[in-house]
């Protein structure tokens, strides 16, 4: 009799669930690809691999696996824990409790260097720095070398460290990522050279990590002979979804933690690759299955798409069809409908935002709750307006990894105090911190940090240092505090609350408002209060930050109902009953930034599949005909006309439904013909542009 839970699946999946299980050695197979279109059941067919690995004798605790977000590593144990609990009853809880070793790639690396940190010369107390910190060091190493004063022209902070970050992750030459998307930077090869070792040495000094070193770092110790063993030792099986988003590196970390592919599962499809920007490479899912000999990979691909309806499918399934180069093939469903996906032109920003508020609230009307519509736009400050008019309306909102205020200087300072009571060597954190002292300014605060750094014990010669003039009272209370939060004297979450009330002694000569930046403070103290530790806390929120709620008390809001606002990245493997896409226009979707190279456009249009494949019974996309900026001439505001993205031409409007809104009356026929022309007029420009 075979278990009610693989019944529910098809012939393929079940074949990808299965595949060698049963082997001796707790059904350890080789190298399997799950390999297949949108919403084909791939995260569905893993969660229920990893299941029935558990339900066949596999330790949870020796599973490895990897997705792209904190949220989709817990979905995915949600969904295991309930397979496990069908079958084995009650124990399930304590070993799908143990599947503890779910997460993205960043995160997961961060928790084994810690482990291993001493074996790889690394102090355990190191910090993570955000990219953010990450260029404020490259620009301090920068200044140092004499790079940015004397040679203007010179490349910013953040270009050298996304040409330094291209490096690491392509694992290519400074010269070929130079060659290839940097050709205006090539004559400061040699410049670059010196200033990523400057800033190589700097992170080894301060004992900090970016998040490039935590996949560095593993991929040496896997290639360590004296600890991979153990390493790859710990996991008898690794599964990684949306495997066609990883980079070189990544790809080097799963085949030496698991040589010749014993135990490892990749799932994923070429067709939604969008994080090229980051390094990632097709190449990784399309050579997985000749990477191992003599043996090459089992490759399982499937067909049938369980989630949309045909008219969406068929719409998304034309987009993705004019990509120039496509591996996996299109997939069927038998969810008939009547209603095409809607082509819906408005005609600015505010009456695409009132379209989605009008849609919205009909959709609840008729039982589709909230949490199950999405609307959904390609750069993170598109929902502006959306965003008004909903806390307008009184219309809850979630924004994935949207918590605005982890960028504000005040929170930026309270993380600080805890990073640096952490790793005293971290110099961005110091900086930062110790100028929120009266008295102390960026000359004192580096030279107090360049002190503590010589000495092996930074936070005793801190101690021991002689309060810098003008500091008076401040100096001691400073001191003590990092050495409380340093010794744990008050425990986990309580310190938060001791180095929230000491910074908010300061607040008030710093800011203004200080104020609502003392809510912000309390939000972040709640925040923190979810997290295990100081350490977990401070790594996964540099890595995955929370998601904004449109709550100002900022009270999770756990069981109430919902939108979901994100960027179409964020939205990566999930799907949602209602999905409305925003500014479907060309600058958008493509972006502006997105247009230099045939690659970057593919990109785009992948990611308008991407969008569209994650609406299960209804698909709006909305063109508003204008947008208002601000700034852009002497008079300070103007308008610009758009028009549809050019990944939706003429051919494929049989696949949708078209509207206007508000909708056109009789008397409005000027004004449509007035549209007409604004439409002509900015395909003429965009010939020019
Ligand atoms: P994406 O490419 O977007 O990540 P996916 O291939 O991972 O998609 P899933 O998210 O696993 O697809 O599944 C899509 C939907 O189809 C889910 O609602 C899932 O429950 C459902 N589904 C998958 N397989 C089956 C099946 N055999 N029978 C019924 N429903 C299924
Ligand atoms: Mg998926």
């Amino acid at each position: 009799m075979t278990a009610a839970y693989l019944e529910k699946l098809n012939d393929r999946q079940r074949e990808a669930v299965e595949h060698g299980v049963g082997l001796p050695d707790v059904g350890i197979g080789g190298p399997l690809l799950i390999i297949a279109g949108a919403g084909s059941g791939k995260t569905n067919t893993l969660a229920h691999r990893v299941a029935h690995l558990i339900v066949h004798g596999a330790d949870p605790r020796r599973i490895l696996l990897m997705t792209f977000s904190r949220r989709a590593a817990a979905e995915m144990a949600r969904r295991v824990a309930r397979i496990c609990r069908q079958v084995l009853g009650d124990n399930a809880a304590v070993m799908t409790d143990a599947l503890a070793w779910s997460g993205t790639f960043h995160g997961i690396g961060a928790r084994l260097i810690r482990i291993y940190a001493e074996q790889i010369g690394l102090n355990v107390d190191f910090t993570i720095h955000d990219r953010e910190d990450s260029a404020d060091l490259m620009n301090i190493v920068r200044h140092d070398l004499g790079f940015s004063k004397t040679q203007n022209r010179f490349p910013t902070k953040g270009t050298c460290l996304a040409i330094y970050s291209r490096v690491v992750n392509s694992e290519c030459s400074i010269r070929e990522v130079l060659k290839s998307a940097y050709p205006w930077v090539l004559e400061w090869e040699s410049e670059l050279k010196k200033l990523f070792a400057g800033y190589v040495e700097a992170k080894q000094a301060q004992n900090v990590l970016d998040y490039d070193d935590l996949l560095l770092y593993w991929a040496q110790m896997v290639s360590d002979t004296n600890i991979a063993d153990d390493v790859g030792g710990r996991f008898d099986h690794v599964l990684v979804d949306e495997y066609q988003d990883t980079n070189r590196l990544q790809s080097s970390i799963l085949m030496a933690l698991k040589p010749g592919g014993r135990g490892l599962t990749v799932v994923g499809d070429d067709a939604q690759s969008i994080y090229s920007f980051r390094a990632a490479t097709i190449r990784n899912i399309l050579d997985f299955p000749s990477a191992f000999s003599p043996r090459p990979a089992d490759v399982i691909t499937l067909d049938r798409n369980y989630r949309s309806t045909a008219p969406i499918l068929a719409a998304a399934n034309g987009v993705i069809d004019l990509a120039r180069e496509r591996f996996t093939k299109n997939l069927w469903t038998d969810r008939q409908s009547e209603q095409r996906p809607v082509l819906v032109t408005v005609k600015d920003e505010a009456d695409q935002a009132g379209y989605i508020v009008e849609q919205v609230l009909a959709n609840r009307e008729v039982g589709v709750p909230l949490k199950q519509q999405a609307v959904l736009f390609r750069a993170s400050n598109h929902s502006g307006q959306l965003e008004v008019e909903l806390t307008r309306r009184n219309i809850p909102f979630v924004k994935f990894g949207g918590l605005k205020f982890l960028d504000s200087a005040h929170v930026k300072d309270m993380l600080a105090v805890l990073r640096f009571a952490q790793n005293p060597r971290d110099r961005v954190a110091g900086f930062r911190l110790l100028q929120v002292l009266p008295g102390i300014g960026p000359q004192t605060a580096a030279r107090i940090l360049d002190t503590i750094a010589a000495d092996p014990e930074p936070l005793l010669s801190l101690m021991e240092l002689p309060p810098p003039p003008k500091s008076g009272e401040d100096w001691p209370s400073f001191t003590s505090l990092v050495s409380a939060l340093r010794k744990f004297e008050a425990g986990w979450p309580a310190e938060i609350g001791l180095a929230r009330a000491w910074y908010e002694l300061h607040l008030d000569r710093i800011h203004e408002d200080a104020d609502t930046r003392k809510a912000d403070l309390l939000q972040l103290e709640q925040i923190a209060s979810g997290y295990a530790n100081r350490e977990r806390f401070l790594t996964e929120l540099t890595l995955d930050p929370p998601d904004a709620t449109s709550d100002q008390a900022g009270v999770p809001l756990l069981d109430e109902d919902y939108l979901i606002l994100s960027t179409i990245h964020s939205a990566k493997g999930q799907e949602w009953r209602s999905v409305f896409m925003l500014n479907v226009v060309d600058g958008c979707i493509p972006s502006d930034l997105g247009t230099g190279t045939t690659a970057e456009l593919e990109e785009e249009r992948r990611l308008l599949y991407v969008g569209m494949t994650r609406a299960r019974d209804r698909l709006h996309l909305i063109t508003p005909q204008r947008f208002f900026t601000h700034g852009q001439n002497a008079q300070g505001d103007r308008h610009v006309y758009s028009s549809r993205t050019r990944f939706i031409p003429a051919t494929l409007l049989q696949f949708f439904e078209t509207a206007t809104w508000p909708k056109v009356s009789a008397s409005a026929s000027e004004r449509s013909a007035n549209q007409i022309r604004i439409d002509v007029g900015a395909r003429m420009r965009s010939m020019w542009s």
